[in-house]
């Protein structure tokens, strides 16, 4: 008898414990918070769909392609409305002749708009005939956020430079997997999958950033850890900065191309 009380107590005490615990969560999730995760069983009819989209085409030498209709078109050889020079918010220092954008050695450009995560496409050209010897010969970069800088280098063949500083590099920190760089004067793409850091409060990283390259459709880095902002001769540091930032193209004043520049911003709940 007394057993039985105590089972019964046992169970009025969880019961309210479970409702109580399930009021707090309502009350977090609809203060803001992060909805609770749903578990969907496994082919589930009620689970929601993704979003439908209309997928792009592929370049070629001749045409660049179409971008999938969700992304943004930051660059589709018209002009350079969305982009500004790093300081200030004059016009981008760099000109657009015959549909492509062209490095002039005004200066690196930044995006208007800031991104986090994202899937970013860009097509490039180093200059032909080629000129210049390892770091000089046709260098610019996409640098992601500003600081997370996937190399752009005449690399074709025997890159006669250091291997963490080659075409497909992450810069300083690196190397391709494997060299897929065509000859100079041909249009390569970048297809990249990049995921912001995360910081504490304190400033400590609490996730790295990541970042996976395919170049010319050949995968060169498989979900890269990266070890902090990329520069010259430092094995990269980290330094606290906002989720989001702008997507900055390097002048070093060597003339590369660019053209048919896209991005998707990705978010954070997938379906
Ligand atoms: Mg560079």
């Amino acid at each position: 008898m007394v057993d039985g009380m105590r089972i019964r107590r046992a169970l009025i005490c969880f019961g309210v414990a479970g409702v109580i615990g399930a009021g707090v969560g309502y009350w977090s999730w609809a203060a803001g918070g992060t909805a609770p995760a749903r578990k969907w069983a496994v082919h589930d009819e009620s689970r929601p769909h993704p979003p439908v989209i209309t997928p792009g085409t592929e370049s070629t030498q001749a045409q660049p392609g179409k971008a999938p209709s969700d992304a943004i078109i930051l660059f589709d050889g018209k002009d350079l409305s969305r982009w500004k020079p790093v300081k200030g918010d004059g016009e981008a220092p760099w000109k657009v002749e015959d549909g492509v954008l062209v490095v002039t050695g005004g200066g690196d450009i930044v995006t208007k708009e800031e991104f986090g995560d994202c899937q970013l496409h860009i097509e490039w050209a180093a200059p032909a005939p080629a000129s210049g010897q390892s770091q000089g010969r046709g260098n610019s970069g996409v640098k992601i956020m500003e600081r997370y800088e996937v190399q752009v280098l005449d690399s074709y063949g025997d890159a006669k430079t250091y291997a963490d500083g080659q075409a497909g590099a992450l810069y300083g920190q690196y190397p391709p997997l494997v060299n897929a760089s065509r000859p100079p004067g041909q249009w390569q793409t970048y297809d990249i999958v990049f995921h912001a850091p995360k910081f504490a409060s304190d400033g400590k990283v609490t996730q790295p950033a990541t970042a996976t390259v395919l170049l010319n459709g050949v995968l060169v880095q498989d979900h890269a850890e990266l070890k902090g902002t990329t520069a010259h001769n430092s094995p990269g540091v980290y330094k606290p900065h906002p989720p989001k930032q702008p997507l900055l193209l390097q002048d070093h004043h060597n003339p590369v191309r660019y053209r048919n520049i896209w991005i998707r911003p990705l978010t954070e709940e997938r379906p």
